[in-house]
């Protein structure tokens, strides 16, 4: 498993390659903090993600590892080429968009402090994104802050 994450203390993002088990937690490539200080017992044997080993919060969801200022610059190219070719760029396009949203895989996602979970083994038992928490999850950020 890959984990996209910020270290709470310096902000600072990074990725850490995960193995199971996990004996101790990874620290943070530029302070030396402990990175996660939640790590469930299932995460560190199975790397289960029912809570977020950053933060704490249970609530997780996956959606498509789709890039999408990539899948937006290609329908630029597009649009700005559809005149010489008569349109046809934007079949292409939109084909390869389809294409390239069809071949990626899904990414776990932290609500609260947006860690993302790649090469997840268990990424098919998160819930979709749930927009209800999100905001949720946004209206308590915004208020500490
Ligand atoms: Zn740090
Ligand atoms: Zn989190």
């Amino acid at each position: 498993m890959n984990v996209y994450s910020r270290c709470i203390l310096c902000n600072h993002w990074q990725t850490i390659t995960l193995q199971a088990p996990i004996s101790l937690s990874p620290s943070c490539e530029s302070c030396g903090q402990i990175l996660w200080s939640h790590m469930t017992e299932t995460f560190q044997t199975e790397l289960k993600l029912t809570q977020c080993p950053q933060c704490a919060s249970p609530h997780l969801y996956r959606q498509k590892d789709f890039n999408r200022k990539l899948g937006l610059g290609l329908i630029v190219v597009g649009v700005a080429t559809s005149v010489i070719t008569y349109g046809l760029s934007l079949v292409v396009v939109t084909l390869l968009d389809l294409w390239l949203y069809r071949r990626v895989g899904e990414v776990g996602l932290c609500y609260q402090c947006h860690a993302q979970f790649r090469e997840d083994p268990n990424v098919q038992t998160l819930s979709p994104f749930d927009l209800e928490i999100h905001d949720y999850y946004r209206s308590v950020t915004a208020s500490s802050a």
